[in-house]
């Protein structure tokens, strides 16, 4: 498949996408092979997955000729094993393999313990689950995978959204750690791959600022609302699903946390109405769903984080901080810092920046590919 010039250069360029207009002309394949890439002159630049769908025809495999067979994979997974192996050494639970940050492009596998949560997101991925699913099973040894590739962007790619259990048992909700408290996800039918191991390392420093009246916005099952409760006085978790929120109030009596309550709201309708009622809080987190799954998007998005953190802010004692976070990746860590510091003008209060935060480090981020830089976690201080 030959590339037009500026796909050659994007290509060299170590770009590991390219575009379908980048390609000379139309291939006439069906979608999900793995193709030799060349210049318009036959020069071998390469070898990518193709996808007929997606405006996104190649991801880049390889820049050379070697095969792409169950051993190229077995290496590859191995390889994500080993990042794992060395930055978290002894845990069992992250995610094992970050797509293509990790040179497996449109695959997810996160580890829980004993069982594997997996998302096959393009035609190539998919038609080689059977193979990923044998040399997951080979290698690791789970007691069980789980496929939750029922995600929306399937849809670009020409695949409809699909889960089920894939090997072994389905677990239903699995225990694991994080930090000192004891959490529990449900693979099948909790959101993402069950949890959001991405704010795994950024749950634990939650509670190292946690103090006195607490709130945690968008707490799912509680991932920061658990750690908050560890040192704050008292936390209120706000959550807008139901199934969620019952997750939270027993996983908080699995610790013994009895210094929070949850309440099932809109977490934009809660912060009015606490700025309204003149309510204080000491520490305040808040971790919104993405906001803009496009770039037409971005401006309402922008509008949106605006008024969580301004109210957020406004709710702060002096000496109060605010850990917030953007999973949006069409809102970049600029942008993002750009908008906090307007909404602290509005809010008339001096703000510091103590942290600036990322996905933890079972989340890798490809140099050139800054999509998989998604996840921005800042914790501030208002003087
Ligand atoms: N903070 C969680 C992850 C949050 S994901 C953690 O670290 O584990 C976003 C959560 O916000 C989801 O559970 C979703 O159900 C919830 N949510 C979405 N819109 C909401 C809204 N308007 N108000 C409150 N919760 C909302």
């Amino acid at each position: 498949m030959s590339l037009l010039r500026r796909g050659v250069e994007r290509w060299q360029g170590g770009h590991p996408w390219i575009y379908r207009a980048d390609l000379n002309g139309d291939p006439g394949l069906p979608g999900g092979e793995v193709v030799r890439v060349t210049d318009t002159r036959g020069w071998f630049l390469g070898k990518a997955f193709y996808s007929k769908h997606s405006k996104i025809s190649l991801r880049w495999l390889s820049f050379d000729d070697v095969a792409v067979d169950a051993d190229f994979f077995r290496e590859r997974l191995l390889a994500a094993d080993r990042l794992r192996q060395l930055a978290l050494p002894g845990e069992k639970t992250y995610r094992l393999v970050h797509g293509e940050a990790d040179g497996l492009p449109g695959l997810v596998v996160d580890r829980y313990g004993d069982f594997l949560s997996v998302q096959f997101l393009v035609p190539a991925m998919e038609q080689r689950k059977a193979l990923i699913a044998d040399l997951l099973q080979a290698q690791f040894n789970p007691r069980g995978i789980i496929n939750r590739s029922d995600v929306g962007v399937r849809n670009l790619e020409g695949l409809t959204p699909e889960k089920g259990v894939l090997r072994g048992e389905h677990p239903g909700p699995v225990a694991f750690d994080e930090g000192l408290v004891k959490m529990r996800a449900d693979l099948l039918e909790g959101q993402k791959t069950g949890a959001f191991l991405d704010q795994r390392e950024n749950h634990v420093m939650a509670a190292h600022y946690a103090h006195g009246e607490a709130l945690d916005c968008f707490s799912y099952v509680g991932g920061f609302a658990l750690q908050l409760a560890t040192r704050a006085r008292h936390v209120t978790a706000i959550e807008i699903s139901e199934a969620a929120s019952a997750q939270l109030r027993e996983n908080a009596a699995a610790n013994k946390l009895n210094n929070l309550d949850v309440v099932v709201a809109n977490a934009f309708d809660f912060l009015r109405d606490a700025v309204d009622e003149g309510k204080r809080f000491d520490t305040i987190v808040l971790d919104p769903p993405s906001f803009a799954k496009n770039k037409d998007a971005i401006p309402a998005a922008v509008r949106g984080y605006k008024e969580i953190n301004l109210r957020a802010l406004q709710l702060l004692r002096p000496g109060g901080i605010l850990i917030t976070a953007s999973c949006t990746y069409h809102v970049d860590e600029q942008a993002f810092e750009d908008m906090l510091a307007s909404a602290a003008a509005d809010a008339r209060r001096r703000v510091q920046i103590i942290e600036r935060r990322g996905a933890g480090r079972d989340h890798p981020v490809l140099l050139n590919l800054r999509e998989t830089r998604y996840l921005k976690c800042f914790v501030l201080r208002v003087l």
